[in-house]
C-alpha cells in the first residue's frame, strides 16, 4: 500500500485546529487481532501517544469501541484522560451521556408500554427496559405461531413509529429512540468538546458508519484494506501509532 499523500496536510490541520476531538477504534486500529480477545493488546506506543494527546489543551481523545466499556478499558489499560466509550457508542463514563429529552423520554415511554400490550397477549414474552431503548424478547413463547405475530406485531407497531432505531434479531427486537452508533458517539464528542475539527480512525464495517457522520473538513482514516468512506487511509496498526506520535508533536 502506498503511502497517502493527503495524510500529512490533513495532519498539519488537525493539529492547528482551536478544540480538537481525535476518536479512534480499538481492536484492528491500535491493537492487533488475537485468538482470545481478552489478550489484545495495544500495540507499542500506542496508549502513549494517545495519553500524550489528552494530556494537551482543547484535545479531548476518546477511544470508541464496539466492546463493553469494562473490557474496553480492562484490555486496552487505558483510563482518564482518555474518554472509553463502549458498546458502538452507547455506552459512556457515568454523568457523560447526553440525559433523554423529554420528547425521546416521552417516545420510550410509548414505545414500552406498546410493546407491554403485546407481551402482555403472548405468554412467555417479556419486555426489557434499557435507559434508551424497550427490548421484546419472544425466544421463551412455546407456540411458534405466537412468536411470529408477536414480532410481526411489534414491527408494525412501535418499531415503525418515527423517530426510534430498530435493531431486530432473533426472537428479540430492541426499539431505542436513541442511535447508537460510531457516527452519532463522534457527534457526541464533537459536541460537548465544542470542537472544529475531529479525526476518527478505525478499521471494520461498523467504523463505516463513523466515516460517513463526520462533516466536511474531519478527517477519517481507515486502516488497511477494503472499501471505506474515510478519505484517508493507512497500512496498519503500526502506522496508527506513527500517526498518533507525529499528531501529537505536531500540537504540542
Ligand atoms: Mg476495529
Amino acid at each position: 500500500m502506498t503511502t497517502d499523500p493527503g495524510l500529512a496536510p490533513a495532519l498539519r490541520r488537525a493539529a492547528q485546529a482551536p478544540i480538537l476531538v481525535i476518536a479512534c477504534d480499538y481492536d484492528g486500529t491500535l491493537a492487533p487481532f488475537v485468538d482470545d480477545p481478552t489478550r489484545a493488546i495495544p500495540a507499542p506506543g500506542a496508549i502513549e501517544a494517545l495519553v500524550r494527546l489528552a494530556g494537551l489543551p482543547r484535545t479531548t481523545v476518546a477511544l470508541l469501541s464496539g466492546r463493553n466499556r469494562a473490557a474496553l478499558a480492562r484490555v486496552s489499560g487505558a483510563g482518564a484522560p482518555v474518554v472509553l466509550v463502549g458498546s458502538h457508542g452507547s455506552e459512556w463514563e457515568g454523568g457523560f451521556a447526553t440525559p433523554l429529552d423529554d420528547d425521546e423520554v416521552a417516545l420510550l415511554a410509548r414505545v414500552g408500554s406498546r410493546l407491554g400490550e403485546i407481551a402482555s397477549r403472548t405468554p412467555g414474552a417479556h419486555v426489557e427496559s434499557k435507559p434508551t431503548a424497550a427490548v421484546l424478547h419472544v425466544r421463551p413463547v412455546e407456540d411458534p405461531a405466537l412468536r411470529e405475530r408477536a414480532m410481526a406485531e411489534a414491527m408494525a407497531g412501535p418499531a415503525a413509529l418515527d423517530g426510534v432505531f430498530v435493531t431486530e434479531g432473533k426472537n428479540v427486537v430492541e426499539i431505542a429512540v436513541r442511535e447508537a452508533s460510531k457516527g452519532a458517539a463522534i457527534e457526541t464528542l464533537v459536541e460537548r468538546a465544542g470542537a472544529d475539527l475531529a479525526v476518527f480512525i478505525g478499521d471494520d464495517v461498523t467504523d463505516e458508519r463513523g466515516f460517513a457522520r463526520l462533516r466536511d473538513g474531519d478527517i477519517g482514516i481507515k486502516v488497511g484494506d477494503g472499501p471505506t468512506l474515510a478519505r484517508h487511509r493507512v497500512a496498519d496498526i503500526d502506522a496508527v501509532v506513527g500517526l498518533l506520535g507525529e499528531l501529537a508533536e505536531l500540537r504540542s
